[in-house]
């Protein structure tokens, strides 16, 4: 039970380290250095860096400005100790533990920068392809079905891009959701591609209204919906009984 409060608050701080490295990859700036807060610049203490717990205690705001502090940092570093939380189930087999955790690490810079930009950052795809590999070869995959599955996803998300344009005439799968679909290819298992893709589709669709509601455009990012069901498809093997009704 221990292991899973420690698992959310090296979640809490990963999430924190995600917020900075989500940040930096976008807007430049480098990854040393102190940070400050980007209305007054003044440099920002350990004490204002508490994961979670520093936005909660200054309700939001900058201690030294007072302006208001995006919820991007409290949300991404909940999300992220919800995530690590999870794992908890890898605790004896720690090998398999930190390659979870680089994995989540990787989707969640990849969701937050996805919403936030609309970009999937080939250095994040390259982590997640590198782990992968690593991933597959310890889960004991033979070697042609390492190969076979990226090769048979890239070519089905080929075919739903080119589908998408000619149907309906707009470009439902930018270019980096279909490498996603590659890489993801390391991870899943046979068994679950079908489970993949009908709860990726039914995040995606969500991801979609929301969008129209807040009225952020009509392009919607669909990579935290991958991201989202791939992590759940890794980390929970069950989750591919969703589509049992299928058979
Ligand atoms: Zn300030």
């Amino acid at each position: 039970m221990l292991h899973y409060l420690f698992l959310a608050a090296l979640g809490l701080i990963f999430g924190s380290f995600i917020t900075m490295l989500s940040y930096r990859m976008v807007n430049g700036g480098g990854y040393g250095g102190h940070s400050k807060c980007i209305k007054c610049k003044h440099s920002l203490s350990t004490l204002d860096l508490v994961p979670l717990f520093s936005y909660i205690f200054l309700a939001g705001r900058c201690r030294y400005c007072k302006a208001g502090i995006s919820p991007r940092y409290p949300l991404t570093e909940l999300l992220t100790a919800c995530a690590f939380a999870g794992l908890g189930g890898y605790w004896q087999d720690k090998f398999m533990l930190i390659l979870l955790m680089i994995m989540t690490v990787a989707l969640i810079t990849m969701i937050v920068i996805d919403f936030e930009h609309m970009i999937i950052p080939d250095e994040i795809q390259l982590v997640l392809a590198i782990i992968g590999v690593i991933y597959a070869y310890y889960s004991k995959n033979p070697l042609m079905i390492v190969i076979l599955k990226p090769l048979g996803l890239l070519l089905i998300a080929l075919a739903l891009k080119y589908a998408f344009l000619f149907f309906m005439k707009k470009d439902g799968l930018g270019l980096g959701d279909v490498k996603f679909f590659a890489v993801s290819g390391l991870y899943l298992n046979i068994t679950a591609l079908s489970a993949f893709f009908l709860l990726s589709g039914l995040i995606g669709l969500v991801i979609a209204i929301f969008w129209r509601y807040l009225k952020r455009g009509e392009q919607f990012p669909f990579g935290p919906a991958l991201a989202f069901t791939l992590y759940l498809c890794v980390v929970f093997p069950s989750t591919e009984k969703i589509t049992n009704f299928l058979n």
